[in-house]
């Protein structure tokens, strides 16, 4: 039986006379691939063109470049503020190093910051199983309180810019936790069009893309639990990105220390990757859909960043992404797949 969900790619190709070729005729070749779900389009081009670069992490310590941050532990306490007492009665919730206060630029009417760890500093290597599974452990219970008292806020999501070149304003490793009725333009995408699929097939389009993934292997990287690890098909980031999907898991209420458990993991061999490939930097989000659905599953994802050179810090964003909201990729998703499967 064919697949309901099928993979399009528009392969093409620019002819031109290359100065460093003597102007003979050369031609290069791009693809403009469509989003099976949301029919939203990608463009991989520029292969090999861009590459990450390293971040001097000594250099973020130093009294200079590091400024004032309230996230600091002598900070805390005197400059970051306090739940009211009807959303968090302790005012802020710990676990570990793990340090949950509200957002002083929230987001929604719930919006959590969570503070990672105690050092102003961390590599990847550093953000290890206990910093994260203390880090996310608090930040489900967080997102599970504000579900009982604003069960009218009914998406949850987690975010995070891990280093400036992914656009965090603070190099203190830290993420956001919140509920809100306005998740942003790519979840309401995905959440609308899986809820379409789901009426017209009857099935949850998660749980079958995994099926597909696996049965085409060329973006399937592996299982770790209920966890499923693909790269995907049309990505966000410019070094591509990589998706773990619960099918298991709808809403917040279904997320379990388990769950967490597998998310830690297949996270360590992703930064793991990201380590070897001299990747230091990435935006991460973690989607969790309305109560009493079985059309959206729960999702994970994080796209590498980097600055595009440290002469001028020029961001590896620009009008594709800024005015015509198209990702553009420089490397192929399969590509990523194989380099990343070494790890899992
Ligand atoms: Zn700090």
């Amino acid at each position: 039986m064919p697949s309901k969900i099928e993979f399009q790619v528009i392969e093409s190709e620019s002819t031109f006379l290359h100065p460093r070729k003597g102007f003979s005729p050369t031609v290069e070749k791009f693809e403009v691939r469509i989003d099976p779900l949301t029919g939203r389009t990608g463009h991989f081009s520029h292969f090999g063109a861009i590459k990450p670069q390293r971040l001097s992490l000594e250099s973020y310590a130093t009294p200079e470049i590091k400024g004032f941050c309230p996230f600091c532990i002598e900070n805390r306490e005197r400059v970051t503020p306090r739940f009211v007492e009807s959303v968090i009665p302790e005012g802020r919730l710990s676990r570990g190093e793990a340090l949950l206060i509200p957002n002083l630029f929230p987001y929604d009417i719930h919006s959590g910051v969570m503070v990672m760890t105690d050092r102003h500093v961390v590599s990847l290597k550093e953000l290890n199983e206990q910093r994260l599974g203390d880090a996310f452990s608090l930040g489900m219970e967080f997102l599970k309180r504000i579900r009982s008292i604003g069960p009218s806020l009914p998406y949850h999501l987690m975010t995070w810019n891990y280093m400036p070149p992914s656009g965090g304003g603070l190099v203190h490793p830290h993420q956001q936790y919140f509920a809100t009725n306005h998740p942003g333009n790519q979840f309401v995408d995905e959440l609308r069009a899986s809820e379409t699929f789901f009426r017209t097939h009857g099935l949850n389009y998660w749980a079958e893309l995994i099926e597909v993934e696996q049965k085409i292997d060329k973006r399937y990287i592996g299982q770790i639990g209920s966890s499923r690890w693909l790269s995907s098909f049309v990505s966000l980031g410019i070094f591509g990105e990589i998706v773990c999907v619960f099918p298991d898991v709808f809403s917040i209420n279904d997320f379990t220390d388990d769950h967490i458990r597998d998310l830690v993991s297949g996270l360590l061999r992703v930064f793991e990757y990201y380590s070897a490939t001299d990747i230091y930097s990435f935006n991460a989000s973690l989607f969790f859909g309305p109560e009493d659905q079985k059309c959206f599953s729960c999702h994970f994802r994080i796209a590498a960043r980097t600055f595009l050179n440290m002469r001028d810090y020029a961001p590896d964003l620009n009008f594709f992404q800024a005015l015509l909201s198209e990702p553009v990729s420089v490397i192929m998703p399969e590509e990523l797949c194989k380099i990343v499967k070494v790890h899992f």
